[in-house]
């Protein structure tokens, strides 16, 4: 009898789930729906582009009708607001409940703001392609502003976060702040970036020579680096800081933090404390079988038993494996270990450069690095048959 499958959330682990089960199970196996609250699929490892008007937004959203049209996948646009594993069942804002015989959970991640004073109320994210829009509508009426009102907090901007997404928007930043200032007639001067992180360095745990490289190319561009200093309470145009400093601005962008979706903490399914559902070698969920868990709401521990950083690249390859997963469930068939293969991690520094790890140890930087990274992009746009985007 033909099995219902339900694959929540169409982001990089879902999408690649419902394309690659689809090459191995036909209609008469299985139903596939996919529930996405947009009826497009983001790239949101670019949004930091987008962010400062460096890239359209059309680029960055992929219509899931263009990728599944002869897939035979069903496409529901819809929030999902519960789960409960013990009824199979999914519940949607619309208050349809969808029933399931194997549940795929590729969901995302959330903020986690650490319970600082003011962050969730102040900050601006950078997760979604409409939070995105948002923060570039704002800059630009920073500077649209300034001329008017002379207000320095207005041409002051500050990144919380030297990971990799607040390194990338930090670069970004550098390259499009002076095109803004100029088209607004605001001496670039005026113009302050701060990078505010806790950890003693940016980018924790990436290869020290290459995070030299970054933070020289980034301060030769004006970037201000505040490390070891972590933001005790944000206010509306003020920052705290641990040091007793304070910076006034309009603008803070939070990204030190992700957690998984509060979601799946809701449904039952075992999670850690950073809310990631724990999942055994096949990517189901510890306590329900019959729930597959990927992509940046999972945990999965390498060999050293610390969890993968969340990334595109781990969420693809969960849902290619998952792929697989569902044809044994259906077709039979041993499964194989889920082992994720972390080709390297590229970080962009602006327009014109990055720098990055391939493999173990060839390092990279500037231009040949960024033409890496925007490779690497193509390479996946390839693999969900959308390589023609707009840029
Ligand atoms: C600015 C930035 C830059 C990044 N750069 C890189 C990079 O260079 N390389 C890299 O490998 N990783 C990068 N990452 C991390 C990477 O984007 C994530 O790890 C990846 O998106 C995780 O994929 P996912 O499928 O788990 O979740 P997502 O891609 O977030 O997909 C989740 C999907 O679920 C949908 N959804 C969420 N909640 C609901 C709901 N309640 N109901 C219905 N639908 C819902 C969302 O709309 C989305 O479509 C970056 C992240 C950010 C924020």
């Amino acid at each position: 009898m033909e099995k219902r499958i339900v694959i929540l959330g169409a982001g990089y682990a879902g999408l690649v789930c419902a394309l690659q089960t689809r090459k191995y199970l036909n209609s008469s196996d299985a139903s596939i729906t996919i529930v996405n609250k947009h009826n497009y699929h983001q790239l949101i490892t670019l949004l930091h582009e987008t962010a400062v008007g460096a890239r359209s937004d059309r680029s960055l959203r992929i219509p899931l009708q263009k990728v599944l049209h002869d897939k035979n996948v069903e496409i529901k646009k819809g929030t999902v607001v519960k789960l409960d594993p013990d009824a199979k069942q999914v519940k949607l804002e619309n208050d349809e409940t969808l029933t399931y015989d194997l549940l795929v959970v590729a969901l995302g991640s959330e903020t986690e703001y650490f319970g600082i004073p003011g962050l969730k109320e102040h900050a601006f994210t950078l997760k979604s392609l409409n939070q995105a829009r948002l923060l570039r509508a704002h800059i630009e009426s920073c500077f649209a502003r300034y001329p008017l009102e002379h207000k320095r907090e207005l041409l002051r901007f500050v990144v919380g976060g030297a990971g990799f997404s607040g390194i990338e928007l930090v670069g970004e930043f550098a390259d499009a702040l002076p095109r803004l200032a100029a088209e607004a007639g605001v001496p670039l001067e005026l113009v302050e970036i701060y990078n505010v992180e806790a950890a003693p360095g940016i980018l924790p745990g990436f290869d020290p020579e290459l995070v030299k490289t970054a933070e020289e190319s980034l301060k030769a561009r004006g970037v201000r680096f505040m490390t070891g200093v972590p933001i005790t309470q944000v206010e509306p145009g003020l920052v705290h800081l641990k040091s007793g400093d304070t910076i006034e601005s309009e603008t803070i962008v939070w990204t030190g933090g992700v957690r998984g979706n509060q979601i799946v903490v809701d449904s039952g399914l075992e999670t850690d404390p950073r809310g990631r559902a724990k999942v055994d070698e096949h990517l189901q969920s510890v306590n329900h079988e019959d729930v597959y868990v990927l992509g940046d709401c999972a945990l999965i521990l390498n060999e050293q038993g610390r969890p993968y950083p969340p990334t595109a690249q781990l969420a693809w390859q969960m849902g290619a494996a998952c792929g697989k997963f569902l044809y044994h469930d259906i077709r039979g068939g041993l499964k194989e270990d889920f082992k994720p293969n972390i080709a390297g991690a590229i970080a962009s520094l602006g327009r014109k450069e990055a720098i990055g790890k391939i493999g173990k140890s060839f390092k990279t930087t500037g231009k040949m690095a960024y033409f890496f990274k925007d490779a690497s992009n193509y390479r996946y746009l390839n693999k969900i048959g959308s390589v023609f985007t707009n840029r």
